[in-house]
């Protein structure tokens, strides 16, 4: 089959790898319909996160087609469409049953191969859904596909990172990075009924995808935040700052915006081996700083009637859809935000 693989620092290829066959009788393999570049890749893609083996398949958003079973399969029969999280999850270990589905036991990352172990990704035309009963969400007939494409991962996330950030009714929020996630992470604050929401980026059109959303938008090449947010709070800043950008840059910027008492949560995956703020400055402020990798498979049934209810235009955030053969203009295009790129959805 063809996929789009890892080749190096800024370089993936579209090339022909190894069919993926049923290795385990939990596995199920599935014909992609869909497949998306997330940032999360970009870490990869640029060597932040080095590691993964030359020749991995990548990426770990997709929707397809249960086309194989292996023979404990009980949940999912050929013909079914699914979605899977961004991680496998076996659905009983300790982990799994307190929904930290993304730290399963068993788990493993579609798209990160390492000295020859893990899983490879999904920017392929199959790829192997492995504890396919627990790990895969079948979608239902009638639903935007493209959309449905976002519960394995950006929508969970938002919502991740909204609850993480204990969004209340009433509050003053601001978000950092407008990406896909971020984006996301607006609707899930709006959701759980935030009042005001600062969206702080620097790219044009993806604070007017923001402000549809029902954000403030920040142009931080224009507009000082700190000023913004102290002004809409009596000086005090944000209840809560939802990091979704990975950069220590965006950490500073959150402890700057958050007020004492306040909650930092942050779904930018964080490459760098220090804090960009001191232990000081989390006393001095009585902050909560929390993090990490979003248990996506905890919020799909819950996430459903979002994709199908349409109260927001979530599919405006896709500005390319390309086939899969073009996955490295894909990737290009997203990293350095050419043509107004905002979110590729490639089709294999
Ligand atoms: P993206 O790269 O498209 O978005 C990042 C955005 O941040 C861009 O719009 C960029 O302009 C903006 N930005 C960069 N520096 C900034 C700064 N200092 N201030 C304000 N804005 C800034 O990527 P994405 O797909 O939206 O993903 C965002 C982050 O979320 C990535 O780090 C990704 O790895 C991470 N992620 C985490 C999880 C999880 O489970 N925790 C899941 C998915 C993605
Ligand atoms: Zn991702
Ligand atoms: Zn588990």
């Amino acid at each position: 089959m063809k996929a789009v693989t890892f080749q190096g620092i800024g370089e993936v290829a579209f090339e022909s790898v190894p069919d993926p066959q049923i290795e385990q009788p939990t596995d199920v393999i599935v014909r992609n319909r869909l497949t998306a570049i997330c940032g999360s890749d970009l870490h990869v893609y640029l060597g932040r996160e080095p590691g993964n083996d030359r020749g991995t398949t990548m990426g770990h958003e997709f929707l397809g087609e249960v086309v194989e079973l292996g023979g404990d399969v009980s949940s999912l029969k050929r013909g079914d469409t699914i979605v899977s999280p961004f991680t496998t999850n076996c659905g009983s270990c300790f982990y799994c049953r307190q929904g930290l589905t993304c730290r399963c036991e068993k788990g493993q990352l579609y798209g990160w191969v390492e000295n020859g172990h893990g899983l490879p990704g999904a920017q392929a035309e199959f790829v192997r859904v492995p504890l396919a009963d627990s790990t895969a969400f079948k979608i239902p007939g009638g639903v935007d596909e493209e959309t449905a494409l976002f519960l394995g991962d950006i929508l969970a996330t938002g919502f991740f990172c909204a609850e993480m950030a204990s969004v209340r009714p009433g509050g003053t929020y601001a978000v950092i990075g407008c990406g896909p996630v971020g984006l996301l992470a607006i609707v899930g604050a709006r959701e759980r009924g935030a009042e005001r929401v600062f969206a702080i980026d620097r790219v044009p059109e993806r604070l007017v995808l923001a402000a549809a959303f029902g954000a403030t938008p920040v142009d931080t090449t224009e507009q000082d935040a700190k000023t913004l947010l102290g002004d809409a709070t009596e000086g005090r800043g944000a209840d809560g700052v939802l990091e979704v950008v990975g950069t220590p840059e965006a950490s500073r910027l959150a402890v700057e915006l958050v007020r004492p008492g306040g909650v930092i949560s942050a779904v930018g995956v964080h490459t760098e081996s220090t804090f960009s703020f001191s232990p000081g400055e989390v006393y001095d402020k009585n902050l909560t700083y929390r993090a990490g990798r979003c248990p996506a498979r905890r919020y799909m049934e819950r996430l459903l009637p979002l994709v199908r209810g349409g109260k927001y235009d979530l599919g405006a955030i896709v500005s390319h859809r390309l086939p899969l053969a073009e996955g490295a203009r894909g990737y290009e295009l997203f990293e350095k935000k050419l043509e107004q790129c905002t979110k590729v959805v490639l089709r294999p």
